[in-house]
Parts: structure tokens; sequence; C-alpha cells
């Protein structure tokens, strides 16, 4: 029998913490405190350390926190959201459920991020925020979208969903560039929960104020609302205490997902381009590989019992939810049916890891 090369196993890394992990719940279930308690304020404070930002907010998930960070930086007359097409919807969702218009930049050939050159074409002063979403795991060029943006007043969020842990060469990490930075704490992410979570980041008291409000109903203290569009969304004290236990763990998670993505890039052949994953800018949140007939690889890979997936098949704008027929993006269309995902994370073997590097490695174009 083919031995299978799972996409993803959410459960290796939960079994082999199963002890702590049922150890922290038990604690959590006894204390009788489950929402807005100890472990959610140690979290805030642990992961703010760890950004280097002066605050942390956790919110329910990560579209929870865009939409409620982008509800923070709204004003009268700016009602526009821009962001990329490719990154998998989240911005887009988050925007409309706030109230606002989308507005879609082109990316980066090379990189898959935003291009900051379309970007200095579209924007204009009806524009709210820009959202740079730091996509697979790498760095996007936050610094590039803050000088575009600054002059006009238009707040850069950053989307760190998939990049927990994501350095410059300075060391500073990603979230603690742009105005506001959102994260999510899905379990697929470098930094995952046993369920739904995110966190806003911010250096700026008057953002962070503005958010937490948001966050609770816009309550300034209980039961007295004076932010409007406020909602509820909170990270409970289980995913809390679980996250914080986490954490230590994630510097040394993203570091074996980069040696897999090396490994692949070494190997396959010249028929696949494996977009790099350079230390410490890239967290190895995903391994997408380019190459020109997707069908051909990813039935050559599943012969092999590996199995693959596809970030993101339909881009924003061509979404039936949210279609835009009259916006053209060049370059994002022309990389949709060209991507492929493969096995990448931290718990995959070493035998796993070489297997797909094997079949990367054999594959040609023709037969
Ligand atoms: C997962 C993800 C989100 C959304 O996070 P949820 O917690 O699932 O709401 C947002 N942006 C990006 C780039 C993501 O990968």
């Amino acid at each position: 029998m083919q031995r299978k090369t799972p996409f993803n196993d959410l459960a290796r890394a939960a079994r082999a913490q199963s002890d702590d992990l049922v150890r922290i719940a038990a604690e959590v279930v006894d204390s009788g405190w489950f929402v807005h308690g100890k472990h959610h304020r140690a979290f805030e404070e642990q992961f703010a350390a760890y950004l280097g930002t002066g605050h942390v907010i956790g919110v329910g998930s990560g579209t929870d926190a865009l939409e409620i960070a982008l509800r923070a930086v709204r004003r009268e007359g700016r009602n526009t959201v821009v962001t990329v097409a490719n990154a998998g919807g989240y911005t887009t969702c988050a925007a409309l459920a706030a109230g606002l218009e989308v507005r879609y930049v082109d990316i980066d050939e090379q990189t898959h991020t935003m291009s900051p050159q379309h970007l200095a074409e579209v924007v204009d002063d009806t524009v709210a925020a820009v959202v740079v979403t730091h996509l697979y795991g790498r760095l996007a060029d936050v610094t590039a979208a803050l000088a575009v943006c600054r002059p006009l007043g238009i707040a850069v969020i950053e989307d760190c969903a998939q990049a927990h842990g994501a350095r410059d060469v300075a060391g500073r990490l990603a979230g603690s560039f742009g105005d506001l930075a959102t994260f999510s704490f899905y379990p697929t992410k470098n930094l995952g929960a046993i369920g739904d979570g995110g966190a806003i980041a911010t250096s700026d008291d008057d953002l962070a104020a503005r958010a937490r409000r948001l966050a609770q109903y816009g309550w300034a203290s209980k039961y007295t609302a004076e932010t409007p569009g406020g909602r509820n969304s909170r990270l409970d004290e289980l995913q809390a205490a679980f996250l914080s236990y986490r954490l230590p763990k994630l510097d040394g998670a993203n570091a074996r997902r980069r040696e897999i993505i090396a490994t692949y890039a070494t190997a396959s052949s010249p028929a696949v381009r494996v977009l790099p994953a350079e230390r410490p800018a890239h967290t190895g949140h995903l391994s997408v590989v380019v190459t020109r007939d997707r069908a051909r690889l990813r039935q050559h890979l599943t012969d092999r019992g590996i199995a693959t997936d596809i970030h993101y098949p339909i881009p924003d704008h061509r979404q039936d939810a949210w279609r835009q027929d009259a916006t053209v993006l060049p370059v994002t269309e022309s990389v949709v049916d060209h991507i492929l995902s493969v096995p990448c994370f931290p718990e995959l073997t070493d035998d796993e890891v070489a297997r797909v590097a094997d079949a990367l490695a054999s594959y040609t174009e023709v037969d």
C-alpha cells in the first residue's frame, strides 16, 4: 500500500502536547472564569512583548480582527479599502461587513504580494485603509506601502494571519510596521489555537483604545456604549491559555517550515518554481510552487500519495459573491492558474519531506 503524505495533520502537534493542553484546560475549567480573565490579559501582554508593539487586543478570529481594525480607522468621506485579490478574500469579507467598498491592486509577479508601484496608481483621498497581506508567510513591503499612504492620510493595516514571527533584517516583526496589524489563530496558522482566535496589534494608543471598544459593543466601560460601530468579538480564556503555551514554540516551528521549503527548492525540477522562504522574512506558512501545467503537476503528486491544495483558486474580483467585472489585474489573473501548495507543516517527518522533494524532482512537462 502506498504511504500517504497529508497536506496538514493538526493531530500530530496536539497529541504531542496533549498532557499540557489537558492540564491547561482543566485549570481554566476549575477557575470558573472563561472570558476576559487573567489568561486573556497575560496572552495580550506576552504577544505584545513578542511583537514589540504597545498593544495587543485579543478577538474572536482573524476576520473579526480585520473588520474591527477597519472600523477603527474609517473616517467620514473615506469608504474604500484597498487590498490584493489573491489572498483568500478575508479582507474583502471583513471590509464588506464593515460597510466599506473594496478596490483591488495587482501583485508583484515574483513575490505574489502587493505591488507598491500599482498601489500608488489606485489610491486617492476616498481610501480609508490599505490592507497589506504577508501572503504565504512572506513579509510584504509595508515600508513602501507606508510611503504611498502617509501623504494621503491613509491607514496601513498588516494582515499577519500567515506571518506570525516573520522578521525584517533588522529583526522587527510582522505586525510592528503598519498603523494596525491583524492576526488569526485559526488552528492551521503558524500560531494556532484549539479553535478560533484572533488579535489586533498596534503601538498607537488611540487606535488601540478604539479597537478595544469596538470589540466589545462600543463600550467605554461596562454597559456604557460610546463608540459607534461596536460589536462583540472576544478571545476566550481557554484559547488565550493555549496560545500562551504555544507562543514560545513559534520560532522553532517556523525554522522547521523554512527548512522544509528549502529542501523542496533545492530538489525541484526546472519545471517547478518553489517560492523561496528566506530567513528571517518568511514564516513558511505555506509552500507554494508555480508551474506551467498545474493539473499535470497535481496529478503527478497525487499519484505518489501526496496531498495538495490551492491558495487561492479564485481571485476575489472573480468570486460570485464579490464580482467586479470591470476590474482587471493582469498578474493576479495570470498566476492564479499556475500555483499549487504542497505539504508544509512542522511535524512532517524527514521521510515525508524527502518523498515530496523526490516527487518535485522527478516531475517533467513532457513524457
Ligand atoms: C486565515 C486568514 C484570515 C482569517 O482568519 P480567521 O481566523 O479564519 O477568520 C485572514 N487573512 C489571512 C491572510 C488568512 O490566512
